[in-house]
């Protein structure tokens, strides 16, 4: 028989694949394994306490008042002029809610619909490893091809001068993404600027992944590329729900681009979601009238930060910075020299510890020995965890 025909359903997917090369997502990999060891999962990054009873209170009262129909294709007006209202209170930039904010399923689905409105085979886009999951997968699929540039080990900073000298006639966008998943590293306004001179005069676009834009430590200014005009004039910035209010589950967030840029978006939006979950956007648009419920997240998990680091402090686990994000790296180096995966490995089944392995987010093989533990869990989860760890 011959099996040659691309087709075939005999040869699987090998023969047309878009992605050979890629596998199932580590955060999922490590939950599985994390379910399975009856391990304590400070891997995949998501709350283990409960969301505001506030919110859910407002989704419910949604539904029953009949907001369960087809919302507007780009979004509950009424929640994106809070957006904007928001944007403007905390970067000091007016963004148009009719023409320029689209709500979308997840901050996931925004940097992919901003992927899949510029990207053309061929395309080169810049990209810094570690790198979290879905960009290169992403760039790939529309035939581009990733630039891989390495954030500076142990702080995980941009080194400008590189970049600069990786651009070409080719390079059709830069993703940035602060605060930073799985390093914890932020941006600072010396490297937007960077940035903006780099990228000024040029066709090139900007991805920014801001889902973490609530979540700062020590007093950090959180950069968006919405503070600056000149980055914002061609720039894609993706925001996430399920960060700000501890609903990972929600899967619903939103994208902001200048107006020429979002009616391209929204062309490619409109024949994939079209339109999101109406209950909640009606909810979340009154819930925005809460403004401590994102001004105090900072704080809130800062305080869990620290408490992780303090429990540490009686393991030979050794802290990198953390500035933001759900995530803080530790070093394993006085403990084991096996590689990141291995021992990630077996601290979910020998010890029942799931973390993430920092080499998932490269594509070729670094190991600095540290790996990636989110800390927005209960203080009881993280001293279950901690105990598990103090013997290592
Ligand atoms: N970008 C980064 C850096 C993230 O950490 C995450 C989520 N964990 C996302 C995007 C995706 O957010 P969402 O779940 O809203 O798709
Ligand atoms: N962003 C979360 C993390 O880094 C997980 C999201 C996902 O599982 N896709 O752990």
């Amino acid at each position: 028989m011959n099996y040659s025909g691309l087709s075939s359903p005999f040869r699987g997917t090998g023969g047309v694949s878009k992605l050979p090369n890629v596998g199932t997502t580590i955060f999922t990999v490590m939950s599985v394994l994390a379910n399975e060891h009856k391990a304590i999962n400070l891997g995949q990054g998501f709350p283990d306490f409960p969301m505001s009873e506030e919110l859910t209170g407002l989704v419910c009262a949604a539904m029953r008042d009949g907001y369960n129909q087809y919302a507007h294709m780009n979004g509950y007006m009424p929640l994106r002029e809070g957006l904007a209202a928001k944007i403007e209170e905390l970067y000091g930039t007016i963004v148009n809610p009719d023409t320029q904010i689209t709500v979308v399923p997840g901050g996931t689905y925004g940097l992919f619909t901003a992927m899949a409105t510029i990207l053309h085979p061929g395309d080169e886009v810049i990209v810094f490893e570690p790198a979290y999951d879905c960009y290169i997968p992403t760039i790939e699929i529309f035939g581009a091809k990733a630039v891989r540039i390495n954030l500076q080990f142990p702080h995980y900073s941009v080194n400008w001068e590189e970049v600069s000298q990786r651009i070409t006639e080719r390079t059709r966008a830069i993703i940035i993404n602060t605060p930073h998943n799985p390093t914890g590293s932020i941006l600072r306004a010396a490297d937007l600027q960077q940035l903006q001179t780099l990228v000024q005069d040029t066709g090139i676009y900007v991805i920014s992944d801001e889902v973490y834009e609530h979540i700062t430590f020590d007093g950090e200014r959180h950069e968006s590329v919405l503070r600056y005009p000149e980055l914002m004039e061609r720039a894609f910035v993706s925001f996430s729900f399920g960060k700000n209010y501890h609903c990972t589950g929600w899967k619903l967030g939103y994208s902001v681009a200048p107006p020429a840029l979002m009616k391209e978006f929204r062309k490619v939006h409109q024949f994939n979601c079209f339109s999101c979950d109406t209950p909640k956007q009606v909810a979340i648009a009154q819930y925005l009238n809460n403004k401590d419920a994102y001004l105090q997240l900072g704080s809130f998990l800062q305080a869990k930060r620290d408490y992780l680091q303090q429990l540490l402090t009686q393991t030979r686990f050794e802290p990198l910075p953390s500035k933001g994000s759900f995530f803080q790296l530790y070093s394993y180096k006085n403990i084991s020299d096996e590689t990141e995966a291995q021992f990630a490995q077996r601290l979910v089944k020998e010890h029942g510890v799931a973390v993430i392995p920092v080499s998932a987010f490269y594509q070729d093989d670094v190991n600095n020995g540290v790996v990636r533990f989110c800390f927005v869990k209960k203080e009881e989860t993280l001293e279950a965890a901690v105990q598990k760890l103090i013997h290592l």
